[in-house]
């Protein structure tokens, strides 16, 4: 036993001299090779972990590496020149090189260990795992997320192996890592207590159940709002809702587990479909929120053009191509990244409030998504996965802020409905109603009344006298003061329930309530002396005026249109400008005077 471990131990520092031999002629050339095996039969020393030590740990040095530029047999790979596994090692960009992780797992305690290996993504292609414990021999496992999910021995959605190490004894553990194709490749292994994996394991289902729940929910309320409202932009963030979800389920590997887990070519083409449509749907949503058509519509054609591409990426795929397609799903990414958080501070910036919320939730989403890109394509930040885990809560956080904003854009959209209501029925000289104002007005007064047993209802129509004279004389300005004027005091001399109304050029209508007939003729009688008695101030001289009226009862009980009721007001007008003006006259008395001439 003694005698084994120094021969073990004096080949090993005969193949580190022999390798740093090799690396001093080589120096020149790319770098290292795979040595030529030493000694037939020469096994090197594994770098060792203690089991007794591990609850959960990323494989590092003193775990070593290696890899293998033209993919060797299992007998040599024991005799390449592995190196220690740092941080700036882990991540392999967009690659479909053969790597090999090796250690030495150790069990010194009492009692068997259990643990278990875990790759951190849910789409590395290939994971074989060669082990020994004390006194075997070697064993041979492949993983792949290339079979149908059922295939794997755990059900796990990242390709994950266990074992147990007896007490005392050692398990020696090489692993082959490898992409099928180009991928985003990285070497973060994880190294489980058995026992903490299982309860880690119930935590993450919880939270999986949690998120995709709350992303549902979203889903129903935005899709309930797209039915109802029939906005075709709450669809678009239904879809974009969606793809959310999918993304980050194929990302966590939960689509490809519960979703479609007898099709790997689905889960391992659709990963870039997805990206691509998350990106598709964000753009398209982003159009109709920022109204960029409208606003920005050179930015809205650059938008359209990324989108085609996008497309295009789509149909490339569907043909099968591989390369192109995942650039065009990470640049996509990327840009997206870049300009929804610009695009979205710009429309704020200009005026529209709603925006802020988007601008808010794309920036953090945006973060997280260029920090994960940057970890998983470069070396520059050892992250590996975990941004990953930031984007997906910041993709829920932005689902949430998102909808605030659909609801503040919708609440916008009212105030706008309202305010052009309100400009469709008034007149923007005096602010009073107008003739739309008063038909709607009259319309439901007449559904009202057979239950409204309240006073009566009565209409004015007044004329301001010689008004063209006033106008030919002091100016037109001077004319639009008046009819200002006018309109305050109408305003002054009725109850909030009645309704004033500018009729045309100098013409006004009252529809009003009073006990009686005298009564209703005593408030616009009220009206015209104030109106008399008070000239207009306009730049510095007074201006006298006076207005003619007509008033009469709006019948109770008969179906009489508006314009009966206004032709009436308008002959007891008539017959106040033949009397002479500065005066009001009664329809009835209008009758009574044609009836009884005297
Ligand atoms: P009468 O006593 O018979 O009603 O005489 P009148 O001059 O008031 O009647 P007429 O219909 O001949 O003229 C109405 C004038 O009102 C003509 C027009 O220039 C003036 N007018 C109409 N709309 C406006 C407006 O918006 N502003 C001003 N300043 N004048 C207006
Ligand atoms: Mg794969
Ligand atoms: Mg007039």
């Amino acid at each position: 036993m003694a005698k084994r471990t120094w021969q073990r131990r004096s080949s090993g520092v005969w193949l580190i001299s022999l390798g740093l031999s090799l690396l001093l002629m080589l120096c020149s050339t790319a770098g290292w090779t795979g040595a030529p095996p030493a000694a037939a039969g020469a096994e090197p020393e594994l770098p060792e972990i203690d089991l007794t030590r591990v609850t959960y740990q990323r494989l590092r040095a003193p775990v070593e590496w290696h890899f293998d530029r033209e993919p060797s047999a299992f007998s040599e790979i024991q005799l390449a020149p592995f190196q220690p596994l740092q941080d700036r090692h882990v991540s392999r960009g967009v690659d479909d090189g053969t790597y090999w992780l090796r250690v030495r797992l150790v069990n010194p305690g009492e009692t068997d260990r259990s643990w278990l290996i875990r790759h951190e993504t849910s789409y590395l292609d290939h994971l074989t795992v060669y082990y020994r414990d004390q006194d075997s021999d070697w064993q041979q496992l492949h993983l792949s997320d290339r079979e149908p999910f059922g295939a794997r021995p755990l059900d796990t959605p990242r390709l994950a192996w266990s074992h147990a190490t007896p007490a005392g004894s050692h398990t020696d553990l090489y692993l082959r890592l490898n992409q099928e194709q180009p991928d985003v490749l990285t070497l973060n292994v994880e190294l489980w207590d058995g026992a903490l994996y299982l309860r880690n394991l119930a935590r993450n289902m919880l939270l999986s159940g949690f998120y995709y729940g709350m992303l549902l929910l979203v889903l129903l309320v935005t899709l309930s709002g797209a039915l109802l409202l029939r906005q075709r932009l709450w669809l678009w963030y239904s879809l974009l809702v969606v793809f959310t979800a999918l993304t980050w389920g194929a990302v966590q590997g939960l689509t490809f587990q519960y979703l479609w887990p007898q099709f790997p070519t689905m889960h391992n083409q659709g990963f870039h479909l997805l990206y691509i449509g998350l990106t598709l749907t964000a753009l398209q949503f982003s159009k109709g929120f920022l109204r960029t058509a409208e606003r920005l519509p050179r930015v809205h054609r650059v938008i359209s053009l990324m989108q085609i591409g996008l497309l295009a990426g789509v149909g490339l795929r569907l043909l099968g191509f591989y390369l192109p397609v995942l650039i065009i799903s990470f640049t996509g990414f990327g840009l997206l990244a870049l300009l929804l958080p610009a695009l979205g501070f710009h429309a704020w910036r200009n005026g529209l409030r709603y925006a802020r919320w988007y601008a808010i939730a794309w920036s953090i989403y945006s973060v997280s998504l260029v920090a994960s890109l940057v970890a998983a394509t470069t070396n520059l930040l050892p992250w590996g996965m975990t941004p990953l885990v930031y984007s997906q809560a910041a993709g829920l956080l932005e689902a949430l802020l998102l909808l605030a904003a659909l609801a503040e854009s919708l609440l916008a959209w009212d105030r706008e409905r309202r305010a052009a209501l309100r400009a469709a029925q008034h007149d923007a000289l005096t602010g009073l109603g107008n003739r739309r104002r008063l038909s709607t007005a009259f319309k439901e007064l007449m559904q009202r009344r057979t239950r409204d047993q309240g006073e009566a209802w009565f209409i004015a129509l007044i004329d301001l006298d010689e008004f063209k004279q006033i106008n030919d004389q002091f100016g037109h300005a001077a004319g639009d003061r008046i009819l200002q004027h006018f309109a305050r005091l109408l305003r002054q001399h009725t109850r909030p329930s009645d309704v004033c109304i500018r009729h045309g050029g100098e013409e006004f209508a009252i529809l009003f309530q009073a006990p009686t007939l005298p009564a209703a003729r005593s408030v616009i009688e009220r009206i015209r002396t104030e109106f008399a008695r008070h000239p207009t101030h306009f730049e510095g001289t007074l201006i006298p005026h006076t207005f003619s009226a007509g008033v009469t009862r709006i019948l109770p009980d008969a179906a009489q249109p508006l314009s009966t009721v206004l032709q009436r007001a308008d002959q007891a007008l008539y017959a106040a400008k033949a009397a002479g003006r500065n005066r009001v006259k009664l329809a009835d008395q209008v009758l009574e005077e044609v009836l009884s001439p005297a």
